[in-house]
């Protein structure tokens, strides 16, 4: 399996650069940037899921704290910002305990989910926790990187290998609503140039998610999607799904207010997906409508 070993990620850690906000942060001084990342992660869950997509479960998930980016309808919001409550250890000991905690469970995990928050702005420490898993045990679920890929094209890079699938949002169509609603500049330049990064990794599975907004089926759905038909339609490596169930868990905070999509919206949506051209889809995790 091709790993990169040109670039180690913790060169990429202080000064951070991890992400595309290449805030500079000097996290082995324990400097925190926008993200809220500390040296260690918090993780504030874990648990079988089965939630994901059907060949994706049961998925071990793990919620890690903090965040390149601020929707304004993150179901996490709680999670975001320091100080973080939860578990944190080294990766030696996190890959123990992942083993014993799935090596005989029932039923068996199909995939080891990193999650967030936004999981790749721990990448080292994510890397050093799967090297030493696959040490102790090779057989283990297939490692998932569940990304907003806002990822800078070195730390992208260091992903090729370990994670056996990558997970990834695209969720605006237009990089003023990017701006607006999650505080993330150049969001189409980057999301765009990862994923066709990442649609050239034949031994790693692209999972691309998209979830409808209410109010941005123009402005993000259909470009989104036209883009995925234009520039991924061939990739054989991909999968996309598109999700209906938007839920605005912030909306008193929010500057916008959030509504649920409404009938004629989620039956523009079905129109949209119905003619996604891409090896294969998704209507919320399950198979396409007619
Ligand atoms: S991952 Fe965090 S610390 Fe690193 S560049 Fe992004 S915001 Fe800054």
């Amino acid at each position: 399996m091709p790993q990169n070993t040109a670039i180690s990620p913790f060169d990429l850690l202080s000064p951070c650069s991890l992400c595309e906000l290449r805030c500079q942060a000097a996290r082995l001084d324990c400097e925190v940037g926008p993200c809220g990342a500390g040296l260690e992660p918090v993780v504030y869950s874990r648990m079988l899921h089965f939630g994901e997509e059907l060949e994706l479960i049961p998925s071990y998930v793990l919620n890690l704290a903090g965040c390149s980016m601020a929707c304004t309808f993150c179901s996490e919001e709680n999670h975001l910002k320091p100080p973080f409550a939860g578990e944190s250890m080294s990766p030696e000991e996190w890959a123990l305990t992942l083993k014993k905690t799935l090596e005989h469970s029932k039923p068996a995990a199909k995939t080891l989910n990193f999650v967030g928050g936004e999981p790749s702005i721990h990448l080292p420490f994510l890397l050093q926790l799967l090297e030493h898993l696959d040490e102790l045990w090779p057989a283990h679920p297939r490692a998932l990187l569940n990304t907003n890929l806002y990822l800078t094209p070195q730390a992208l890079q260091c992903c090729r290998g370990p994670f056996a699938i990558v997970l990834a949002d695209h969720k605006f169509g237009d990089d003023h609503c990017a701006r607006t609603i999650a505080r993330t500049p150049r969001y189409l330049e980057v999301i765009q140039r990862n994923l066709l990064e990442v649609s050239r990794w034949p031994e790693t599975q692209l999972i691309v998610r998209h979830l409808v907004m209410p109010g941005h089926l123009e402005c993000c759905t259909e470009p989104v999607l036209n883009w995925l038909s234009s520039e991924l339609a061939g990739a054989p490596n991909l999968l996309v799904n598109l999700m209906t169930g938007f839920v605005p868990f912030q909306e008193t905070t929010a500057s916008q207010r959030w509504h649920r999509l409404d009938t004629a919206e989620a039956q523009h949506a079905k129109t949209l997906f119905n003619s996604l051209r891409v090896n294969r889809k998704l209507w919320n995790g399950g198979p396409p409508v007619a």
